[in-house]
């Protein structure tokens, strides 16, 4: 093979981490990427996501960041306040992203997200997407690659790529099967952690002023409490708030293997917030009954490795993290931005090596490993510090609060200007480019 943009591309799963690698490899000028997933199409939770300069920067590139910012809402402030109290703790004012890091800091809506993602992807012919179609297992894994797929109505059948990218999520079937050819352990750990994604409409918000005052602004609100916290901000042009919670998993505590979303009560609901302020129970109490819906907040120890023969692991597949820095779903973007930077410089002489494959994708898995392994920390580290009871180290936490920001840190790191400046003028393709052939050279 004289080019790499003939090399067959078969990426698993269409999240955040599937279709924004799919559309980095088309960008590259590859030209035959399948899409494996198991779902009817996109089908994306009604939920908020937060849109960091670092993931705006890739989406830009690709050509899809005007249509996502078009409904988003551009993030000048983020509020810390006591949950019980509706005391503010902390104001760390954000006016300058755009100046500092060459796109806003936004919130949006999931959908749109996706939605930008998925019609920039359907801009380029290369892309085929195989929907109601799930990967049942890997083949082989060295060489060219053989996977056997199923889909919803009909046989399985078995696919050859010369590059299998998995970004099959955190219940990833490639991630068991990678460790265990290897015999190495995969191990879960239990967060002890769930969450209640919520979106509130400005129709069902009219009626109350300090509502209406919260959907209109341009702040990102924490509320925070012992061992629970919500987090809230505006999308879809202030159309609708979105609440996302984080509190003890005692619904889930004994299934930990088994699910991960469920229905959940509003009572419930309502209990694990009552030490909340009026406000947070006038916004709990809107969501009608029946559709509350619960997350358990999964994530595994780091692995030993993401990458066997000619496959890789992508997304939430091989960092999962809380969710506490906003972080997951650009990390997971990012990763198909540095995969196709990687396999698109494999020398020409040594396409059809599979050797030189593996090297390009344990290349990517050098560069994003030290990183994610960083961000991943930095959102258990802040969970732990959000969640303080009383004592010296909550009173320590509060009083570096009350310094709004102005060292340079606090103590959230989301909205630490510290660790965004580290996040956030972060250019992982850059990064890429600049270190592959030192890297591959090395392998
Ligand atoms: C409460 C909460 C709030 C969050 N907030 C943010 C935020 O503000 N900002 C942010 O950046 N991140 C956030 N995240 C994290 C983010 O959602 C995830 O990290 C990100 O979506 C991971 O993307 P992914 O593509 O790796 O995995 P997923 O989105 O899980 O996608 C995996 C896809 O693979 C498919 N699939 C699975 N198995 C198979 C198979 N065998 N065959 C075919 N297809 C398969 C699935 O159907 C799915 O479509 C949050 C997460 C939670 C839980």
């Amino acid at each position: 093979m004289a080019d790499f943009r003939d090399l067959r591309i078969a990426i698993i799963g269409s999240g955040m981490g599937g279709l924004g690698t799919a559309l980095a490899f088309a960008k590259k000028g590859f030209k035959h990427i399948d899409v494996y997933e198991t779902a009817s199409n996109l089908g994306f939770v009604g939920a908020g996501i937060q849109l960091p300069p670092n993931v705006a920067r890739v989406l830009d590139r690709w050509g899809c960041w005007e249509e996502i910012l078009a409904e988003a809402t551009n993030v000048k402030g983020t509020s810390i306040r006591q949950g019980s109290t509706d005391v503010q703790l902390a104001y760390v004012s954000m006016p300058d992203m755009e100046e500092k890091y060459g796109y806003p800091h936004c919130t949006g809506h999931r959908s749109s997200l996706a939605g930008g993602l998925y019609n920039g992807c359907k801009k380029e012919s290369a892309i085929t997407f195989h929907f109601s179609t799930a990967l049942v297992g890997i083949d082989s894994f060295t060489a060219k690659p053989t996977i056997t797929l199923k889909p919803r109505d009909g046989d399985e059948y078995k696919v050859e790529a010369d590059v299998v990218l998995a970004a099959d999520g955190i219940k990833s079937v490639t991630r068991t099967q990678m460790l265990g050819l290897l015999g190495l352990e995969e191990e879960e750990e239990d967060t002890g952690q769930a969450a209640y994604r919520i979106m509130l409409k400005r129709s069902e918000m009219a009626d109350d002023p300090e509502m209406l005052a919260l959907l209109d602004s341009d702040t990102v609100v924490r509320w925070i409490g012992e061992r629970r916290h919500i987090i809230a901000y505006a999308v879809s042009n202030h159309g609708i708030y979105n609440l996302s919670t984080a509190h003890p998993d005692s619904n889930f505590a004994g299934a930990t293997n088994a699910t991960y979303t469920t229905k959940g009560s509003k009572a419930a609901m309502l209990d694990v917030y009552s030490t909340f302020c009026p406000l947070v129970h006038r916004m709990l109490n809107l969501v009608p009954d029946g559709e509350v819906c619960e997350w358990k907040l999964r994530v595994h120890k780091a692995l030993p490795t993401w990458v066997h023969g000619s496959v890789a692991l992508v997304g939430d597949a091989c960092h999962p993290t809380l969710p506490h820095l906003s972080q997951g779903a650009a990390m997971a973007i990012e990763d198909g931005a540095v995969l196709a930077e990687c396999v698109s410089r494999i020398p020409a002489g040594k396409l059809s090596d599979p050797e030189a494959i593996s090297k390009a994708l344990e290349v990517y898995e050098l560069l994003r490993k030290p990183y994610t392994s960083k961000l991943v920390d930095l959102a258990s580290f802040s969970g732990r510090t959000l969640h303080l009871g009383e004592g010296k180290a909550k009173e320590e936490r509060d009083r570096q609060f009350s310094e709004n920001g102005k060292t340079g840190s606090v103590p959230d790191k989301w909205a630490s200007p510290d660790v965004q400046k580290m996040i956030y003028s972060h250019d992982c393709v850059k990064e890429a480019v600049d270190r592959f052939d030192e890297l591959f050279c090395k392998r």
